[in-house]
């Protein structure tokens, strides 16, 4: 960012005009500091001016350097001129002349011009009147609509402004560090109340607008205009409880007169209390404002951590008896979430929107640590690690991902900074810093950069430095090593390391060496380099908790003061102390984001330890990184089948769920490029062969009493796995059950169907049972339900496997004038691709249909990339590739959102990836699998030729 953005403007005479409206810097000049805003919002809900708002705002602020302008962001709203006033707070106020005003559309700034110049450290109070628009939806400041019980319709306003929307509602300076107090007073119809981020001061009559009243809020602390929330609705709350450190805490639904809503809102409730408590303690610092309020909308997505005031999409919020054990999870991450934001971003909040990992990150990985902490008999926080770690491990594979910590400016980019790396990648390398400091240090680091921070802005060089200062004082690092130095190599660069461990069997030690993993490693031309802190075990120390590094892989350093290493090449090497007969194990409990290869004979050592019945010597969590490594090692041809597949057999020992989740999700993609093979039959073989054990250990598809949260999400996942490779009596079962509920009198009111269970059941009826099962579920869809299930029905029914119900389903989805949120469209066809016979029909559908030119409705343009996404990852053949890259090729430009180009690219290097998988490696790995199964029914002296040639 260059510095002195302040001298912006005229500095000759001539020019007063024609510089005036070139400040198109994106980044506001520097020259004023907001110190607080006096925020008046009238709402109109009916009448005459329904759905418009008008406001006034006094901003006062502070003269940092000489400026003759004014300037500050307003976006979609009106300004009324004539009542613009700057005052000067000099104890006379000073009224200042104004000299006209300017805009910059394009980077939503305001500008007044004055004829005098404004004094370095003089506060000066900016008035301005405004009016809008409430615009119906989620953004901005929204208005929303429900029915009640009585079906009259109800309405309510919100606020969503994160990133740049405040701007649409008040003029302000909407930038994230320029935080200020805010004292809000909102006008609004009697008959409704409102809320806002701090308590209640006052209601008082409005003295002009009948039947209006104002409510004035207390001031707020320093917050940044993205954080500013108010609402004004008929909501109804829970009793209000206070912690002992004395805020007090409630939730709000949508009224209904026998307050389901509110006992729907009833876990999210107790988990957010708690939660913030358990934070308190954790940071050594209460929560800074006097009221927490969580708040579910309907017809909002999301969730945002609005100080004082969490606001939830309703759907993902409401616990009621229909919700899984999955979403029942998911809801108590998203409120640990929004809690762990109150420190993380809104006490301290990131300088800019390049840092939004800092925010995310934290508040996942803090939110995930304090369920940890409330409920650590179901190990919460093992589930969101292991699924957080799939999905990076295999996203950031991708040769189009990218680094978390980039610069961005504006609009679009500031927006896909919320992506997966922020909060997934973000949550995984913070947690790396957490294992590679010790619990001690890094609860004193956060410690340490919160308080120092409090009320303020910090960047990532701040953090970094808080943990440096406790890590030196706590002898945590070696000498000279720097947080920023390690860290900076995680967080500025995207992809992760694979390490590459070879054994010298003669002297007992090892060469590593660190390169970048890549699905497709050919591609790759840069020379990346990560600080790596290795950790490692072997079969004679079995010691897999002590994640503190022994060794670091180090890369060369910039400056000089970091060098003296204990090595300056590109190869570690350290002493292992074992004989040849003991494996060696790196990266205990994937403390870091790296994968490891091994030589071959260490990698035959730990298959060999796997498939004994001493396998869970081995931690769960490594049985799950050996598995996933190994897969996706011989994927990119790195080691053979020969070592992966043998490897992967031990599964059939394995109850736990961490090397269940990191196998399933690897196993599912060899199935699908399998299925379309003839060498299937063997895949299912070793599919059913490890799969049965466990699956008739949880109970199959039946509910099974005294199972932990994770084993219930584990049992979850894997039926649908189990179903789909026809595991012991999985589909009768399915159906059977399915049967069941078809002949019940009322089937939207008694499902006979485990919770749990249904996705897979109704997946598995609709693909294998009678055409009737689909007309029964779709008579289920089109009938008011819940979302929760609504989602799950839509994609259930994407699973048939008659071609002629699948295009007229695919044909609904499609509808240029459906309401089908985004996400749902999504799934479905996410769902119809997996099928054999959905995936043929969609990849037809796709080319038929949109050869041509795409019709400007944006509903369609984004049915079809999403459809066109799905397809595009299910492709394996050369030939399918080909015509889809035309297609892809031709429709690229009308694509306007860069979010769904970013996800088209990913999915066409999976295509590529598939592809070039499938041609090398599909008879070898058939050749393998054939083998081990041969050898499995020596063993257990079985029919050998079952699963053929
Ligand atoms: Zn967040």
């Amino acid at each position: 960012m260059p510095g002195h953005l302040h001298s912006l403007l005229c500095v000759g005479l001539f020019c007063l005009s024609l510089c005036r409206a070139e400040y198109t810097h994106p980044r506001l000049p520097r020259a004023l500091k907001p110190l607080s805003y006096n925020l008046k919002i009238v709402s109109h809900l009916h009448g005459p001016k329904k759905f418009t708002f008008e406001g006034e705002v006094h901003i006062q602020m502070v003269t940092r350097f000489e400026t003759d302008n004014v300037t500050l962001h307003a976006g979609n709203i009106t300004i009324h001129e004539s009542q613009n006033k700057l005052i000067a707070l000099d104890g006379n106020d000073t009224a200042f002349e104004l000299d006209g005003t300017g805009e910059v559309p394009e980077l939503q700034y305001y500008m007044l011009f004055l004829t005098a110049k404004l004094v370095p450290d003089v506060v000066y109070e900016l008035r301005l009147a405004f009016s809008g628009d409430i615009i119906e939806g989620g953004d901005g400041y929204y208005w929303n609509k429900y029915q009640d019980r009585e079906n009259d319709t109800r309405y309510l306003t919100a606020t969503q402004f994160q990133p740049t929307l405040a701007r649409d509602v008040f003029p302000c300076f909407d930038e994230p560090q320029l935080k200020a107090n805010f004292t809000i007073t909102l006008g609004h119809d009697k008959a409704y109340h409102s809320l806002s981020n701090m308590p209640v001061k006052q209601i008082t009559p409005h003295p002009e607008l009948h039947k209006y009243v104002w409510t004035e809020f207390q001031e707020s602390v320093p917050m940044p205009t993205y954080l500013v929330a108010f609402s004004v609705n008929d909501f109804d709350h829970t009793t209000t409880v206070k912690s002992d450190s004395g805020f007090e805490f409630r939730s709000w639904a949508r009224h209904d007169r026998n307050s389901t809503t509110l006992r729907a809102m009833v876990y999210g409730n107790v988990i957010g209390f708690k939660v913030l408590q358990i934070l308190e303690k954790l940071f050594g610092i209460n929560y800074a404002l006097p009221k927490m309020d969580q708040m579910a909308v309907p017809n909002y997505a999301g969730a945002m951590e609005h100080w004082g005031l969490v606001t939830y999409q309703e759907s993902r919020i409401f616990s009621t008896a229909e919700t899984t054990v999955s979403e029942r999870h998911a809801i108590a991450e998203m409120v640990a979430h929004e809690m762990a934001h109150q420190w993380f971003g809104n006490l301290v909040t990131a300088k800019w929107w390049s840092d939004v990992w800092l925010n995310e990150g934290f508040a996942s990985y803090i939110g995930c640590y304090a369920l940890q902490e409330l409920m650590p008999a179901h190990e919460p926080c093992e589930h969101t690690i292991v699924a957080s770690l799939n999905t990076i491990f295999s996203t950031d594979a991708n040769n189009n991902s990218r680094s978390f910590a980039r610069s961005v400016m504006d609009g679009e980019e500031i927006s896909a900074t919320f992506d997966e790396f922020s909060y997934g990648k973000g949550g995984i390398v913070l947690r790396m810093l957490h294992h590679f400091l010790g619990t001690d240090t890094f609860k004193a680091g956060m410690r340490d950069y919160l308080q120092r921070f409090a009320y303020g802005n910090a960047g990532r060089k701040d953090l970094w430095a808080a943990f440096t200062r406790v890590a030196e004082e706590n002898k945590n690092l070696p000498d000279n090593f720097s947080v920023a130095t390690i860290m900076n190599t995680w967080t500025r660069q995207p992809g992760y390391p694979l390490i590459n461990v070879t054994r010298n069997y003669n002297d007992g030690t090892a060469n590593v060496t660190q390169q970048r993993f890549l699905q497709d490693q050919q591609e790759d031309t840069r020379q990346d380099c990560w600080w790596i802190p290795l950790s490692f075990t072997t079969s004679k120390r079995l010691d897999f908790m002590d994640t503190v590094p022994r060794h670091w892989f180090q890369c060369p350093s910039e400056s000089d003061s970091v060098k003296d290493t204990n090595t300056d090449s590109d190869v570690l090497n350290i002493p292992l102390q074992i004989s040849d007969k003991q494996w060696a194990i790196f990266n205990l409990r994937i403390s870091g984001l790296y994968k490891v290869n091994y030589d071959r004979h260490n990698w035959e050592l730990i298959v060999d330890t796997l498939n004994s019945e001493h396998y869970n010597k081995i931690h769960a969590l490594n049985r799950g990184q050996l598995l996933d490594d190994s897969l996706n090692l011989a994927w990119v041809g790195y080691i053979g089948y020969d070592v992966a597949l043998p490897l992967v057999k031990y599964l059939r020992r394995e109850l736990e769920y961490s090397p269940w989740l990191m196998a399933m999700s690897n196993l599912q993609k060899l199935t699908h490029i399998m299925r379309r093979t003839v060498h299937y039959p063997s895949f299912r073989g070793l599919a059913q062969l490890i799969t049965t054990p466990i699956y008739k250990h949880l109970g199959g598809l039946k509910d099974k009493k005294g199972l932990m949260l994770k084993q219930k999400m584990l049992k979850t996942q894997l039926v649908a796995w189990a179903c789909a490779n026809r595991v012991d009596r999985c589909i009768k079962d399915a159906i059977d059950l399915f049967l069941r509920w078809r002949s019940v009198n009322d089937p939207e009111k008694h499902n006979p169907i485990p919770l749990d269970m249904r996705s897979t059941v109704y997946c598995t009826a609709i693909a294998e049972g009678d055409e009737i099962n689909w007309y029964f579920l779709w008579r289920r869809y089109s009938s008011p339900t819940d979302h929760h299930s609504r989602g799950m029905l839509l994609s259930a029914l994407a699973c048939t496997q008659r071609p002629w119900v699948a295009l007229k389903f695919l044909d609904f989805i499609m509808r240029p004038n459906g309401v089908m949120p985004d996400e749902d469209v999504s799934a479905a066809v996410e769902a119809m691709t997996n099928q054999d016979v959905g995936f043929h029909i969609a990849k037809a559908y796709l080319m038929e249909r949109f050869a041509g030119k795409l019709p400007k409705s944006r509903k369609t343009i984004i049915n079809f990339t999403h459809l066109l996404i799905a397809v595009t990852r299910n492709i394996h053949t050369k030939s399918e590739a080909q015509s889809l890259a035309i297609l892809i090729r031709n429709h690229m430009p009308e694509i306007q959102s860069e979010e769904l180009v970013y996800k088209l690219r990913q999915a066409v290097s999976s295509m590529v990836g598939n592809v070039k998988w499938r041609a090398r490696n599909a008879k070898k790995a058939a050749s393998v699998l054939r083998k081990v199964m041969r050898l499995q029914e020596a063993e257990e002296g079985i029919r050998v030729d079952k699963y053929g040639g």
